[in-house]
């Protein structure tokens, strides 16, 4: 592909997920075209030494794909925060935004919040965290607080029954069924996929860390959004989420070789 048929397929790909990835579609051409358009903002920004452009682009997106899905069905609201006591990861540039979400002056005691949490949670994966009940340390009376930049994982967990998220997020409580309405899984599917597609195409991990620890390690250090854009593996020796590399299925993969064809 020659220099101007990029940009065209560039401009293709914006206009096609200006609105965000359509609710109950997000078919695989709107999950390459975000894969590809998110893989030039991350380009960007190993230049910038900042990955707020990748992220502020994904966030706005997602608002837009909210914004056309059905969501008068969901129970959820700022300040509704059982789903914020189980394990939750995110990938290095949400934990690097995470991060620049908090202000300066609050840094060190959300480090200590982050330390003590992972204290508990350290070690523990998806399936021990289920009944633990361990609250967030984003959480600040009980209203998440970096809610703007919160992980994707956070942003497309919802339900629509609160007292169905109560009992399931209770201390002890085994696996449970949540309601969920059918379009928001293969949201949250398709732009996983996209950004892991993205990060990969540029060199970058495609998975996912937990949580504390992951935020524990971007606290850590002052320079980690610019070691980490640098191409240093800030977070080698961080808690990955099992399971959260996409390409290890072939279908997924095969998303990803047609968007880089
Ligand atoms: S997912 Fe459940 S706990 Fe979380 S905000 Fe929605 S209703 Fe509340
Ligand atoms: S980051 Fe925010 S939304 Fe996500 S689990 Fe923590 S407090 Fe809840």
């Amino acid at each position: 592909m020659n220099r101007a048929e990029r940009r065209r397929q560039a401009r293709e790909d914006r206009e096609r997920i200006a609105r965000g990835l359509e609710a109950g579609r997000a078919d695989g051409r709107e999950v390459i075209a975000l894969m590809r358009v998110l893989h030039d903002l991350i380009e960007e920004a190993r230049d910038a030494g900042t990955v707020a452009p990748v992220m502020q682009f994904l966030h706005a997106n997602m608002r837009s794909a909210e914004r056309l899905a059905p969501n008068h069905l969901l129970a959820c609201r700022r300040g509704c925060a059982f789903c914020c006591h189980t394990f939750v990861s995110a990938r290095a540039p949400e934990l690097l935004f995470v991060k620049g979400a908090i202000p300066g002056r609050d840094r060190a005691a959300a480090a200590a919040a982050v330390e003590e949490a992972w204290r508990v949670t350290g070690t523990l994966g998806p399936g021990a965290r289920g009944g633990l009940a361990r609250a967030c340390p984003m959480l600040r009376d009980g209203a998440c607080n970096v809610y703007a930049a919160r992980p994707m994982t956070c942003r497309m967990a919802v339900s629509q029954s609160a007292e169905a998220c109560g009992r399931a997020f209770a201390p002890g409580a085994g696996p449970m069924q949540i309601p969920v309405p059918d379009h928001y899984p293969t949201l949250r599917r398709g732009y996983s996929i996209a950004l892991a597609g993205a990060l990969r195409r540029a060199g970058f991990p495609a998975w996912s860390y937990e949580f504390n620890a992951g935020m524990r390690t971007a606290l850590a250090r002052p320079d980690a959004e610019k070691a980490w854009l640098a191409g240093e593996d800030v977070f080698a020796d961080v808690q990955r989420d099992p399971g959260s590399d996409p390409f290890t299925l072939p279908s997924n993969l095969r998303l990803y070789d047609d968007a880089f064809a």
